[in-house]
């Protein structure tokens, strides 16, 4: 199956110049066509497309107005802008290049230019989407990194304010691994750990639940819009299915990998007093106290005894 090809949006007033185009980049593109500036930010705002070109002189927003408009949104500021335009001088051309433009075509336009043109961008964006991608995602297990992680954490603590909704923070532990590793070596350890990386992914159902590896044989989960009893069905799920995975834990006893979760759940407020930091060190006290209680088991704040 082919690779999803890279979308591009051509926002021209003229259909001649959307036709010419189209015509251009057609075969390795997927294209959108927007004929007014109104369009081009939404159109921009619902798809994102991978790079936009964009007219200037247009009837109601112009091509710099547009530009401005879409650097100034964080859902579109990204998205690189070659302007194609019959501006031709060096005044409008450094104006687009001040308003944050990425390359500047003069009309009447040559096809094999705006073409090469458009793979340079095309090229610079699949690379930094590239680069991102490796550095927010954990080499062994494949799953998102701690980096990704509390990125997560961070918007979903904003969106849960925003809403007052509730939200589920769960840190686990896989128990007694390092006695794992020492019987069976750090290769067959690294195996162990990718399959219960992926049994703690397959586990989640909805799209907006995430996991991320915390870091050695520790993982995290953030279940936004969801309630401590929700949050202790998923947990147990992803307990269950660790301990069916049925990996023997050494060679004399009859006992098999299995993991711990401490879970936090509130509906965060704008408390100095209590902040993420709060909510990530509770989730990691309900884990002792997980491990406290023997292990194999999921525990939340509320279930550790006052002193
Ligand atoms: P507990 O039930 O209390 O969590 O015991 P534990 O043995 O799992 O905990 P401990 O913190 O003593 O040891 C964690 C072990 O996890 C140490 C190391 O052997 C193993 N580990 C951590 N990161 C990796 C990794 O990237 N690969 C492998 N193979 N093992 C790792
Ligand atoms: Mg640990
Ligand atoms: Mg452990």
């Amino acid at each position: 199956m082919d690779a999803k090809k890279n979308s591009i949006l051509i926002v021209d007033d003229s259909s001649l110049n959307i036709i010419a185009l189209s015509n251009i980049l057609k075969d390795q593109y997927q294209l959108f066509v927007e004929k007014d500036g109104a369009s081009c930010v939404a159109t921009a705002r619902k798809h994102q497309p991978d790079l936009i070109l964009l007219d200037i002189i247009m009837p109601g927003m112009s091509g710099f107005d547009v530009i401005s408009e879409l650097k100034g949104n964080n859902v579109t500021c990204d998205i690189p802008i070659i302007f194609i335009t019959g501006l031709n001088n060096t005044a409008d051309e450094e104006k687009g290049f001040l308003l944050g433009a990425a390359d500047y075509i003069n009309k009447p336009f040559s096809p094999s230019v705006v073409k090469l043109r458009v793979k340079n961008q095309i090229q610079i964006v699949n690379q930094i989407r590239l680069i991102h991608n490796i550095s927010i995602t954990d080499e062994l297990t494949g799953i998102g990194n701690r980096r990704f992680f509390y990125a997560q954490l961070e918007q979903e603590w904003q969106r849960a304010l925003r809403h007052r909704a509730s939200l589920a923070f769960m840190m686990m532990d896989i128990d007694r691994f390092k006695p794992y590793n020492d019987t069976y070596g750090h290769l067959q350890g690294d195996k162990a750990l990718k399959v219960v990386a992926e049994t703690i992914k397959n586990s989640l159902s909805r799209a907006i639940d995430k996991c991320a590896r915390w870091g050695g044989e520790e993982f995290a989960v953030i279940l936004p819009d969801t309630d401590l009893k929700g949050a202790r069905e998923v947990a147990e799920r992803m307990r269950s299915s660790v301990e069916k995975l049925s990996i023997p834990l050494d060679d004399k006893t009859n006992t098999c990998v299995t993991i711990s979760t401490g879970i936090q759940c509130i509906v965060p407020t704008h408390d100095e007093e209590y902040n993420l930091k709060n909510f990530v060190s509770d989730a990691d006290m309900a884990l002792y106290h997980a491990k406290e209680l023997g292990r194999n088991r999921s525990c939340a704040t509320e279930d550790i005894p006052r002193r």
